[in-house]
């Protein structure tokens, strides 16, 4: 187990959690490629009611999947950065903690990628993409 701890960009929320790193997934699914904005999305998954909120309100949007399955997805209602998916009920949420919003993100490698026949076309060939370590002058 590992302790992490994370916020929004704004800087309204902030929370800390025991996540297990070996939990650490990558998504390709729609919802996750819609409500990112972006190709995929790396989750990492807390114990049940692992999270502390320290600071701010969170705000939840419900997704209701294909299935009928309903699933709370946790946002900063002021900068609109996603944290989190979990259940809808209230007691012993296992929270889907967004990656990217954790301090310690660098140290989360994912282990399994899920949802891989939606991925985009063009990822598994990202390494021959030009890189650059910010934007390139023009
Ligand atoms: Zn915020
Ligand atoms: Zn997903």
């Amino acid at each position: 187990m590992m302790q992490i701890n994370g916020g929004c960009h704004c800087g309204e929320i902030e929370f800390e959690a025991e996540v297990d790193e070996n939990k650490v997934i990558v998504c390709h699914c729609l919802d996750c490629q819609k409500l990112s904005g972006t190709a995929f999305r790396s989750v990492v998954v807390s114990e049940p009611d692992g999270v502390k909120f320290t600071k701010g309100q969170v705000k939840e949007y419900i997704k209701i999947a294909e299935s009928g399955n309903q699933r709370a997805q946790g946002f900063c209602a002021n900068c609109g950065s996603a944290l989190y998916a979990t259940s809808v009920e209230p007691l012993n949420r296992v929270y889907g903690i967004r990656a990217g919003c954790i301090e310690q993100r660098n140290l989360l490698t994912p282990k399994n990628q899920i949802w891989c026949r939606s991925a985009v076309p063009w990822l598994k060939d990202i390494a021959d993409i030009p890189m650059y370590d910010t934007i390139p002058m023009k």
